[in-house]
């Protein structure tokens, strides 16, 4: 039986640290997610990287 887990981890600003996204994460993954995305608060496009909670 195999149980999937799903670590969902936070997409961080790191311009000014808000966790705007949220992703999957397989928690056999090392490598950290970063990700250019819009962030609100910024107005722009921002390196986003995981957070854990
Ligand atoms: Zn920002």
């Amino acid at each position: 039986m195999a149980t999937k887990k799903k670590t969902i981890v936070k997409l961080v600003c790191t311009t000014c640290k808000s966790a705007n996204y949220f992703g999957h994460k397989s928690p056999k993954a090392e490598t950290k997610i970063e990700l250019s995305k819009h962030c609100k608060h910024c107005r722009k496009h921002t390196a986003h990287k995981e957070s854990k909670k």
